[in-house]
């Protein structure tokens, strides 16, 4: 499935030292009830935590939880509606001083350091998530 849609507002910005990336991406989308659209964000954290969805056990396992200086070298994801409220999916990598990354899907427990945003709204559709039985994911629905 899928929606044509068309561009909204624009939003550049940067989130809060010492603020949780998930909840600060969730928080300023409501603020400005954007409920459908894209983001990236770059910059660096003192603490990152995501998850991995096991395909067999159809769970989030935590697959990076580290208290370690990180540049985010990319944050990209979603913005849409879940069980009617606005709903960021996000996915992460981060580097260390070797040039090690690590990544996955973005849990809250990742600490800002610096993180500049880029939100692009989204207008024209609604995208709405519902669980789907094949993958045990809320996904978008037609
Ligand atoms: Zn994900």
């Amino acid at each position: 499935m899928y929606k044509e849609v068309n561009f909204g507002r624009v939003f550049i910005g940067r989130f809060e030292f010492g603020k949780d990336l998930f909840d600060s991406i969730k928080e300023f989308c409501k603020q400005k009830n954007i409920s459908l659209g894209v983001f990236s964000i770059i910059g660096a954290v003192k603490k990152a935590k995501c998850g991995y969805y096991d395909q067999d056990s159809k769970k989030y396992v935590v697959c990076v939880n580290i208290e370690k200086k990180l540049e985010i070298t990319s944050c990209i994801g979603n913005i849409s509606m879940k069980d009617g409220e606005i709903f960021p999916h996000a996915h992460i990598t981060w580097a260390d001083l070797e040039g090690n990354v690590y990544g996955g899907h973005l849990m809250n427990g990742t600490e800002i350091f610096a993180a500049e945003f880029y939100i692009q709204e989204l207008k024209g559709a609604q995208l709405k998530r519902q669980m789907d039985i094949e993958t045990g994911l809320p996904l978008w629905v037609a």
